[in-house]
């Protein structure tokens, strides 16, 4: 597993951890909660409160994900949006990009691969 990919499976266990963080917060009606930051550093503890609208709006695309400031890696992402406690960024990198996509929990089975 080359460095890249190995940065995308990272930043993809985090999602399926604030998949599940989002979850709990429906069940209990919660507008708001904390979710773990997404950066490609696997021991990364920050969170990061967002509302679940927030949330909703970076999971809409399976390439972008949200960081705590200053976690962006600017060889593989880039900032789409700064909201001050945390910022959303966009994998520019292309094998990033395509693994993160892949790995992306709400994209359902894939028609092809195995
Ligand atoms: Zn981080």
């Amino acid at each position: 597993m080359n460095d890249h990919e190995r940065r995308a499976r990272t930043e993809a266990l985090f999602r399926d951890v604030n998949e599940r963080i989002a979850e709990s917060a429906e069940r209990f009606d919660a507008d708001r909660t904390e979710f773990v930051c997404e950066c490609s550093d696997p021991s990364c503890t920050h969170r990061v409160t967002v509302t679940l609208a927030e949330y909703e709006e970076v999971r809409a695309e399976p390439s972008t994900f949200l960081v705590t400031p200053g976690h962006e890696q600017e060889d593989i992402e880039r900032v789409i949006s700064d909201r001050g406690r945390f910022r959303i960024v966009d994998k520019v990198q292309q094998a990033v990009r395509r693994t993160v996509v892949r790995l992306d929990p709400r994209q359902g089975a894939a028609p092809s691969g195995g």
